[in-house]
This record gives structure tokens, C-alpha cells and sequence, in this order.
């Protein structure tokens, strides 16, 4: 808040009379905030990709240069411009979250087949096994979209996070009126001095074992503003060195007024 304060003589009581004014500057800081941090991101997070893209371009147009080499250089073009495709996603739809922007489309949905569905996706992709621990039809209110990016996220991360092993596990069981998912790792762990900041924006680890791992350091901010809009709760364990499980515990919805069964009215 602003607050001014005006003196208003009075000429018959010969003592001023006060007049306080309040303005409220949330909006206009907030939109300062948004636009300081756009600034910050587009001068570290976008110029660096950019720059590469451009120099690698650069080369390839105006040298001679062996056909192998040329392959590399592309590759190198892809990642990088694919890397910035990812870190505008994600930043514009973390800024839709935080803005309260997002709409969220909340229906009956079957986590086990959206659990299901995302690992089996992975599965193909890298030389990790998924084990997976799946109660069947364990239903949730839920944006499906949105709870499918949730479990993407964390079981890329999983997979990222644990070059060197060769499986990750999924589970998904019902405690009592909650849906408990967990992705587990055998990776690289967490350090202690990271746990606190994990799930705040742009933050990524930042040690010699995992420079080589791209990110944007969004993924865990998306999938907390995610969970927190379905009133549910995002944690972790992890060890250094050992690896990490996180976990998701949504409510979970239930039919039971219906004597569980569900009943379809036609008109
Ligand atoms: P990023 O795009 O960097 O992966 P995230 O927000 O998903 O961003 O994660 C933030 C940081 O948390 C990562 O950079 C990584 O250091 C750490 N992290 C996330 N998941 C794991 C995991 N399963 N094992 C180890 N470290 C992890």
C-alpha cells in the first residue's frame, strides 16, 4: 500500500483535520514483478540457447566443413532450439498458473490409467525399466491434462536424474480416502541443501554430475502449482547418491452416497 497524508486546514477550529489516503499497489507491483523477471529470464535463460543456435547456423552457412561435422552441428541446433521451445512452454504455463489465469477442467478421472499411460510412454524411451506397482481404477477429481503433465514431469525427472540406473518404480495404491502415487529413482539424489528450494522456479541443482542433464528448472514449480490446485499434496524423499521417490496424494472420489455404484439418468 501508498499512503498519503493531506493537512486540511479548518478555519473554525483553527486545528488541520487529516486526510488519509490508501492506495493499493498489488496489481501495479505485481505486473512490475512479472515484467523484472521476464526481463531476467529473457536476458540469462533465453540469450544463452539462442546464441548457440545462431553461431552454429552461422558456420554451417559460410564454411566448408565435412559432412559428419555438419550432422553434429544440427544436432547441437535441434537440442537448443528445442530447449527454448520447452522453457517458453513451461514458463508461459507456470505464468498462466500463478496468475490464476488457468482453468482447470475437474472430472471423474481414472488415475491408475493416466499413471499407466504416462510410464508405458517412457518406457520406450530410455534404458530404464518402469516397474509398475498399479492399483486398478482408483478414481480422482482431476484435470486430466494437467494431472498427465504432473506425472510426466516426474517421471522424466526420474528418469534424468538416474543416468546410470537401469530401472525407476511407479506405484500407485489407495489409502484410505486418498490416491498415493509414487516415482521412485535410484539416482543421483537430492543434496540437503537443495530440498527446501527444490520446487521453486528456475531453481536446478547445480553440481558437476548433472550439468550435462538439460532442464529448465520449471518442472517441479509446475507440477507443485498443479497438485496444489487439486488440494492435494506433493513430497519426497531422497538421499544423495541413492535416489529420490516423490510422491502425490490426491482425495480420492468416491461414489459411495450412489452405494457405490454408478447410476445414469436418462431424460
Ligand atoms: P529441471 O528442468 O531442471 O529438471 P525441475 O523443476 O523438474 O527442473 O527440477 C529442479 C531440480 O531438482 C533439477 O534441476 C534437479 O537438480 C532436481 N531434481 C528433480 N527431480 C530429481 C530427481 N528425481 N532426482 C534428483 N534430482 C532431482
Amino acid at each position: 500500500y501508498e499512503l498519503y497524508v493531506n493537512a486540511i486546514p479548518d478555519p473554525v477550529e483553527h486545528t488541520p483535520s487529516y486526510l488519509f489516503v490508501f492506495r493499493d499497489r498489488t496489481s501495479e507491483e505485481m505486473a512490475d514483478e512479472m515484467k523484472n523477471e521476464f526481463i531476467s529470464i529473457v536476458s540469462h535463460e533465453l540469450r544463452t540457447p539462442l546464441a548457440t543456435v545462431l553461431g552454429f547456423m552461422e558456420i554451417l552457412l559460410h564454411r566448408d566443413i565435412a559432412k559428419e561435422k555438419q550432422k553434429k552441428y544440427m544436432e547441437t541446433i535441434y537440442k537448443e532450439a528445442n530447449r527454448l521451445s520447452n522453457l517458453i512452454n513451461d514458463f508461459l504455463d507456470l505464468q498462466r498458473m500463478e496468475s490464476g489465469k488457468q482453468t482447470y477442467q475437474m472430472v471423474p478421472a481414472n488415475l491408475s490409467a493416466i499413471v499407466r499411460d504416462v510410464a508405458e510412454q517412457w518406457q520406450g524411451k530410455h534404458n530404464h525399466r518402469a516397474e509398475l506397482h498399479i492399483e486398478p481404477d482408483v478414481f480422482v477429481t482431476a484435470d486430466i491434462d494437467r494431472m498427465t503433465q504432473v506425472m510426466h514431469n516426474l517421471i522424466s525427472n526420474a528418469v534424468k536424474y538416474s543416468p546410470d540406473a537401469d530401472k525407476i518404480v511407479v506405484k500407485l495404491r489407495k489409502d484410505e480416502e486418498h490416491a498415493v502415487v509414487e516415482v521412485r529413482d535410484f539416482g543421483l539424489g537430492i543434496p540437503e541443501d537443495a530440498k527446501e528450494k527444490l520446487f521453486s522456479k528456475f531453481y536446478r541443482v547445480d553440481n558437476s554430475d548433472r550439468r550435462q542433464i538439460g532442464g529448465t528448472g520449471l518442472g517441479l514449480a509446475i507440477v507443485k502449482e498443479i497438485v496444489d490446485s487439486h488440494n492435494g499434496t506433493l513430497s519426497f524423499d531422497s538421499e544423495l547418491g541413492q535416489g529420490s521417490t516423490f510422491r502425490v496424494r490426491l482425495r480420492t472420489y468416491s461414489v459411495s452416497g450412489l452405494g457405490g455404484k454408478v447410476v445414469i439418468i436418462e431424460d
